[in-house]
């Protein structure tokens, strides 16, 4: 008989994704073991959301201080099976909205209604979120979180599937082997074990990366008075810029611009004053720029979209291995679906593996990538065509001329965003895609609700007014 492992399951990285996968795991009763590369304590007790915003040092995590918002999704998810993760936040003082609370008060959008609360949620800046996570995984009976210990390599055992790898543990930086029935890769958008699982040989897996992406620009402020008032609407795309507004805990807040990585001119948003010139165009940021900077215009570049499937033509090409979260598929940032998306994809691994037990570990790879597939995937096409148009067009607006495209879908996604704060059934609508909450053929099924967007769309796709992007590009160029 081989010897039992000593844990049932190895994850690989404890951010967010990982932590709730160990978590959900640990609470069927498997014996889960965490192991994270970066080193340092969690930050816990009293002030929690100061200490772990100033002090906690995660640099296996590069978006640790860019702006970041839960959404309703992910946030009913920790409610529902994670509720220590919930009772963590709620001590470090979140911040409490609803998604369209400040949408449906535009004049003539009609106020509350009810069902409404399927569009509050619980968030607060992203190193107050991961403490919160940190500290209920650190009160989960079953669960050991090891921090300062890096994967560098996979085992494997004899048990492969016609040179297909059958993953049974992992090395670590110091030569430690750990074997498991089950390891979860949950490093995140850089995670290295893809590379570790090609070095074994084996068929590879069905992945693919967008050629382009998007640079964040991202500002953080703390309010010197009152908070400005929540946004209508968070995300807001002008000719070749998008901002977004994100509220958070205590008081802050922040304003990103989001550019094309092929705009090389914009580049010089990462200076103070260039960054605020170009934000002061921008008729949404009004008021939202004038806090006390807690960060600089801080740069984040190399978003590219990025998934990997490593069920292909219908048989597992790795088993004894799954990828969650970020290590799984990467998106566009603006979204702000990583996290809401991640913790769907934890929860799915729980109950997977609670229909599927441990021992069967094609059967597991099959069904998790089965829900993965019906769950996750056209999340993630829907933003990766997304990002397709935009960065085309805004390619097109460098160029100086408009972009054309034959594609119906990006016209009519642009005109019912375009008409989302003139009619309160296209506000919860778009609502309900922005979430995850439903799908575009499902939330826009009511019958009429498309023709009505149509006719109000009076062949404007934005719905703020703004600056050109030839405005943005002399603001940023005027120091
Ligand atoms: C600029 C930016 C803004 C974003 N804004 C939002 C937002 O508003 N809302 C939202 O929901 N999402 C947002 N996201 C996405 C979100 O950050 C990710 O979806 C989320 O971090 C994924 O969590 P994760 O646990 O999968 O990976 P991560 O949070 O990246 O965690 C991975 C962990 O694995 C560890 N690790 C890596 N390699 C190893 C190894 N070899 N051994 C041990 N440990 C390892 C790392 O140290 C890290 O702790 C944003 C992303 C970016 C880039």
């Amino acid at each position: 008989m081989p010897e039992r492992p000593e844990q049932d399951v190895i994850v690989i990285g404890g951010g967010p994704v990982g932590l709730a996968a160990g978590m959900s795991l640990a609470g069927q009763g498997l014996r889960v073991t965490v192991l994270e590369r970066d080193g340092e304590a969690v930050v816990a007790g009293p002030d929690v959301a100061e200490r772990a915003w100033g002090r906690w040092h995660r640099p296996g995590v590069a978006q640790f201080r860019q702006p970041h918002i839960l959404l309703p999704v992910g946030t009913a998810l920790l409610r529902e099976r994670l509720p220590r993760v919930v009772d963590a936040l709620e001590a470090s003082g979140p911040l409490r909205i609803n998604l369209v609370a400040a949408g449906r008060e535009v004049p003539g959008m009609g106020g509350p209604r009810p069902g409404d609360e399927r569009y509050d949620t619980l968030t607060a800046r992203r190193p107050v979120l991961d403490a919160a996570f940190a500290t209920a995984a650190a009160a989960t009976p079953g669960l050991t979180v090891r921090r300062g210990t890096e994967v560098t390599g996979l085992l494997t055992g004899a048990e492969q599937l016609q040179g297909r790898p059958r993953v049974t543990g992992v090395v670590t930086q110091d030569g430690e082997e750990l074997r498991a029935a089950l390891v979860v890769d949950a490093g995140g958008r850089n995670s290295p074990v893809s590379a570790l699982l090609a070095r074994l040989g084996g068929p590879p897996p069905a992945s693919e990366r967008a050629e382009a992406g998007f640079v964040y620009y991202a500002r953080t402020y703390r309010a010197v008075g009152d908070a400005p008032a929540q946004s209508p609407w968070p995300l807001n795309h002008h000719e070749g810029v998008s901002t977004i507004v994100i509220p958070a805990d205590h008081d802050t807040w922040s304003a990103v611009l989001v550019v094309s990585s092929r705009d090389r001119a914009l580049k010089g948003l990462h200076d103070p004053a260039a960054w605020e010139r170009a934000a002061k165009l921008f008729p949404e940021l009004d008021g939202r720029t004038d806090g006390e900077p807690i960060t600089a215009p801080q740069a984040m570049a190399g978003l590219h979209s990025r998934i990997q499937r490593t069920v292909v033509e219908g048989r597992p090409v790795v088993t004894g291995l799954v990828h969650v979260g970020d290590a799984w598929a990467s998106t566009d940032p603006q979204f702000g679906l990583g996290l809401s998306m991640g913790m769907t994809h934890a929860v799915a691994l729980a109950d997977t593996v609670a229909g599927t037990g441990l021992t069967d570990a094609v059967e597991l790879a099959l069904r998790f990538d089965e829900v993965t597939g019906r769950t996750l995937v056209p999340v993630y096409r829907r933003l990766r065509e997304w990002d397709r148009h935009r960065l085309a067009e805004i390619d097109a607006a460098i160029a100086g001329r408009p972009y054309e495209t034959d594609d119906p879908g990006w016209h009519l996604t642009n005109a019912l965003d375009g008409v989302k704060l003139a009619d309160p059934d296209v506000l919860r609508a778009v609502t309900e895609v922005a979430c995850m909450l439903d799908s575009p053929e499902g939330a826009f099924s009511a019958p009429g609700l498309v023709e009505r967007a149509l006719t109000l769309n009076g062949g404007s796709a934005w719905s703020w007014p703004g600056p050109s992007r030839a405005e943005v590009l002399a603001a940023v160029e005027a120091g």
